[in-house]
């Protein structure tokens, strides 16, 4: 069965604005990160954080659960609303309590949500002592809790694919502000006060970009407490299945663009150009090399263990993968596996 599997993907992006992170007033800009390209020269471009594909791998399985096509996987109160901190519990007065979720100790926890168990958690909840809503007098001071449990699903930066970039920085990602209006309409509405209109500034980015990502597929369900006991799993066999295949199901809602903020209005024109999974039956792999390097192909394959098995879409004919036809064949394959 499917233990580990990791997955290096090369994708061009048209006017996206996946990570508008830099607002200062009614701009918002694109976020751009330095780097080093391969000869190490100093370079910088538009990115997008890991933090920011991390979230939408997320996103991507809570719309698989809530929209019914994994609907029998449980969600914790938190993740059925997208609720940041986590986990929760909604409480018979309608607020959810993140400190009865966490007192009940991560088996439960992992038991009552499949994100929170994929996607792990850091809570930390302060005693009753500046707890909201409480006093020190009224009530007895209380130890702060606090849990962890380390994510499953691990996520580069989206960067851009180094030969791309021309030395003399008029190729490779671009990024373009413009300006929008939010027209105010209906009967107050009075187009010579300047607040009825609102123009705001927003960047857009474009260009040929690479992540890295891997997936502890062995460790999904499995609650560290119990290392050393016979069952190492919160959840049995078929639940673990179902969450594996959503968990593996959310990246390709991500190589269909579905990663960024303003997907409402700004759909990146995403065309995939390389997919490469590696996975194993056997063990936790090392990371892939990233797409942004020309020659990330030949390195992965060269870096891999014995017995890791390789399945690549895309236009090159790398040796020792098997070439698939379609992303779908890619994804088929791997669900094979669990
Ligand atoms: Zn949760």
């Amino acid at each position: 069965m499917l233990k580990f599997v990791t997955f290096a993907v090369k994708t061009q992006l048209n006017v996206h604005d996946l990570n508008n992170e830099a607002v200062a007033g009614n701009v918002t800009d694109i976020r751009i990160m330095e780097f080093l390209d391969e000869n190490g020269n100093r370079s910088e471009a538009p990115a997008v954080s890991g933090r920011m594909l991390k979230h939408w791998h997320y996103e991507g399985m809570r719309q698989l659960i809530i929209n019914g096509t994994y609907s029998s996987i449980p969600l914790c109160a938190s993740c059925k609303v997208g609720e940041p901190v986590r986990p929760a519990e909604l409480l018979d007065n309608g607020i959810l309590s993140h400190r009865t979720a966490i007192e009940k100790g991560a088996e439960v926890v992992v038991k009552q949500c499949s994100i929170c168990d994929v996607h792990g958690y850091l809570a930390a909840i302060a005693g009753a002592k500046g707890a909201k809503g409480t006093s020190a007098e009224s009530e007895e001071e209380q130890e702060p809790v606090s849990e962890r449990r380390s994510s499953r699903a691990m996520f580069s930066w989206l960067m851009p694919v180094l030969e791309k970039i021309n030395p003399n920085e008029e190729m490779g990602p671009v990024s373009k502000q413009v300006i929008h209006s939010r027209v105010k309409s209906g009967k107050d509405f009075d187009d010579k006060k300047l607040t009825s209109q609102m123009p705001f500034n927003k960047s857009y980015a474009s260009g040929i970009y690479a992540f890295v990502s891997a997936l502890d597929v062995y460790r999904i369900g499995l609650v560290e407490l119990n290392l050393g006991n016979h069952n190492l799993y919160a959840i049995d066999d078929n639940e673990r299945k179902n969450r594996i295949k959503v968990a593996i199901e959310a990246y390709r809602l991500m190589l269909s663009g579905q990663i960024g903020a303003s997907l409402s209005h700004a759909l990146p024109h995403q065309n995939p150009i390389e997919v490469l999974v590696a996975y194993s039956e056997t063990g936790p792999l090392p990371f892939p090399v990233s797409p942004m390097y020309s020659d990330y192909l030949e390195k992965t394959i060269g870096l891999m263990p014995q017995g890791t098995q390789f399945l690549y879409w895309g236009s090159g004919s790398p040796s020792g993968v098997t070439k698939k036809n379609t992303i779908d064949e890619i994804f088929q394959e791997i669900l094979k596996e669990i």
